[in-house]
């Protein structure tokens, strides 16, 4: 036995019979090669631009606590009880007004509230995908969607593109050839690269939605921590994806994540059979949390604090593009977002930056490899880093370890 099997058996309590064979969905995705590496993480000591985490120091924590407070001092036999699988009715208003007042018009009864957007992107892999059919995604694409679509058993097809995304003219090919179930997006400030995709890519995607019948999942975290540069809408805005697009959204990124709220906006018949998917799941979302969010929107301005997180963020994105050139190796290009949380970089040929990763924590710091990323063939040479969580000076602090990190591994 290994030291690794003796302390992961000291530390389980429980007793195995052998087990049944796992279903196949379960085997097919693996655990994360990346994952052991990136527990390291959580020493205090390490700088971390690996995780996509919202700086806690920004969270609202009072107005959020007063919205508790008042919910179940005010209505606790409500806060407290079970609730509707669709949202809570004052939430559900509040997110079709918000909807609405930025895109598409939206009502109450076109909205579900989920236990964050990642249980829509579960959600939607129950009802509409069957083993072998084919999900198209960006390259790179979000690591949670491409989980969610391989526990369906998708095939998960890649559009290529280029600086600004997906190209549509690429799309159009895919789409006839591969005849997909849907197209997953993240068209702004991405995770995992921060790119945008322009307003005139966006009417392209939409139009060959529109004329080749494809469906489309855009998914919406970050659209709101916006530093500079005009709004650009949705896809679910343009002529052609309007009645094929389902939009998600999350309160975690402009609220905080551990709230676990998120939702989708999808015309009536598939809203119907997601929210039957989520009755199975976890019957509703909490309800004091659903109450919570809306009392906090009722009562404050979501907005102003939306902009004051984004103000700050700004300042940390602009850190570390400060620092970048010096901590990378020559040669090496990066993708400047005009908000969200992360930036994507690519080193020069030859590099690999999940074998580099030990070393570099070793420097006490941490990227994610940007391989596990990729649907298709992966690009070794790519990573995500995260400019948010930190303050300028640890960021500063944490890009001279990269660079020395990646300076002594490359010379090992
Ligand atoms: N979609 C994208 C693109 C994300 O980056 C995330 C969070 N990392 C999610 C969905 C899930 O967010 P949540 O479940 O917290 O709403």
């Amino acid at each position: 036995m290994t030291v690794t099997e003796t302390a992961s058996a000291a530390a389980t309590a429980v007793p195995s019979a052998p087990l049944p064979p796992l279903a196949a969905r379960s085997r097919s995705i693996g655990g994360s090669p990346v994952r052991d590496i990136l527990a390291v993480t959580a020493r205090p000591e390490v700088i971390n631009f690996a995780g996509g985490l919202p700086a806690p120091e920004l969270f609202d924590a009072e107005g959020i606590a007063a919205a508790y407070r008042d919910v179940l001092a005010e209505t606790p036999a409500r806060a407290l009880q079970y609730s509707t699988t669709e949202g809570e009715p004052t939430l559900r208003e509040e997110l079709a007004a918000r909807t609405s007042a930025r895109g598409p018009a939206t009502g109450a009864d076109d909205i579900l509230v989920t236990t964050g957007s990642q249980q829509a992107l579960s959600l939607l892999a129950t009802v509409l995908l069957e083993p072998g059919d084919t999900v198209l995604v960006e390259r790179p694409c979000y690591l949670a969607a491409l989980q969610a679509f391989g526990l369906a058993g998708a095939r998960v097809v890649a559009v290529p593109g280029d600086e600004d995304g997906i190209d549509p003219v690429a799309l159009e090919e895919l789409v006839l050839r591969e005849r997909p179930k849907l197209l997953y997006t993240v068209p702004t400030f991405s995770n995992p690269t921060g790119r945008t995709l322009p307003a005139a890519r966006r009417a392209a995607v939409a139009e060959v939605a529109g004329r080749r019948g494809l469906w489309i999942v855009e998914d919406d975290p970050y659209g709101e921590l916006r530093f500079e540069g005009e709004r650009v809408p949705w896809i679910a805005s343009y002529e052609g994806a309007r009645d094929r697009t389902v939009l998600l959204g999350s309160f975690s990124k402009v609220m905080a994540p551990g709230l676990r709220l998120g939702w989708l906006r999808a015309p009536a018949e598939l809203l119907r059979a997601c929210t039957v998917a989520k009755q199975a799941a976890d019957l509703h979302t909490p309800t004091v949390n659903q109450l919570a969010a809306a009392r906090y929107l009722a009562d404050r301005d979501l907005d102003a604090h939306v902009a004051r997180v984004a103000a700050a963020y700004a300042v940390r994105r602009d850190a570390m593009l400060a620092g970048l050139a010096d901590a990378l190796p020559t040669g090496s290009v990066w993708t400047r977002p005009e908000g969200g949380m992360f930036l994507w970089a690519r080193l020069p040929e030859g590099y690999d930056t999940t074998a580099l990763l030990p070393a570099v924590v070793r420097h006490d710091v941490a990227y994610v490899p940007g391989a596990p990323f990729h649907a298709d063939e992966p690009d070794h040479a790519t990573l995500r880093l995260c400019f948010v969580t930190q303050t300028p000076d640890e960021i500063a602090e944490g890009l001279r370890r990269l660079g020395e990190g990646l300076a002594e591994a490359r010379v090992a």
